[in-house]
């Protein structure tokens, strides 16, 4: 299906093997129920993503309802270096988070695709993959100038 592609839901625990140690932590959202997923190609892609949080989180500027929308790298797949079975979809908000936010909701409206997914030898060079899929995500978010868009409002909660 084309882009925008969307999904929802709440964020959970992941796989708890400390991407956020390795200084790129990944809100997990379950799969279940997303139409497009099964048939999206394993691999990274970007776009924006959207939380509520509670009114009382420290990532919240001062926005009239508590949705906050950023910029994000998404990896759709199994994820061949850690060996998942099970497809997974992981979102690396691009912002520096004072806070978790577990048990938030997030609205997910991808925007494109950046590579298909790859298997790695160290975990210092998919780290360094991923760094550059940040950058890609950023370059590509500015130039289309777009900002969310006409997906803002759905990203704002609406809809
Ligand atoms: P898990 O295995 O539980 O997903 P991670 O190490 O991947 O653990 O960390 C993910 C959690 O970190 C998210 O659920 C969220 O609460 C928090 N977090 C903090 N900053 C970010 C960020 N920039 N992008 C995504 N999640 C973040
Ligand atoms: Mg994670």
């Amino acid at each position: 299906p084309p882009f925008p592609l969307r999904m929802e839901g709440e964020v959970i625990s992941g796989f708890g093997r400390g991407s956020k140690e390795l200084g790129i932590p990944t809100a997990n959202i379950p799969v279940t129920g997303v139409p497009w997923i099964e048939g999206a190609e394993s691999g990274v892609y970007f776009g924006y993503a959207s939380l509520h949080l509670p009114a009382s989180h420290p990532d919240l500027s001062s926005s009239s309802n508590n949705w906050r929308t950023f910029p994000m790298v998404m990896s759709i797949g199994y994820n061949p270096f850690y060996k998942n079975t099970v497809r997974s979809a992981e979102v690396h908000v691009l912002h520096s988070f004072a806070k978790d936010f577990y048990g938030s909701w997030m609205r997910v409206s991808v925007s494109g695709f950046i590579r298909r997914e790859l298997d790695y030898v160290d975990v210092e060079s998919l780290i360094r993959d991923i760094r550059v899929d940040c950058e890609v995500a950023r370059r590509s978010l500015e130039r289309g100038a777009w900002g969310p868009g006409k997906e803002g409002k759905w990203l704002e909660g609406e809809g």
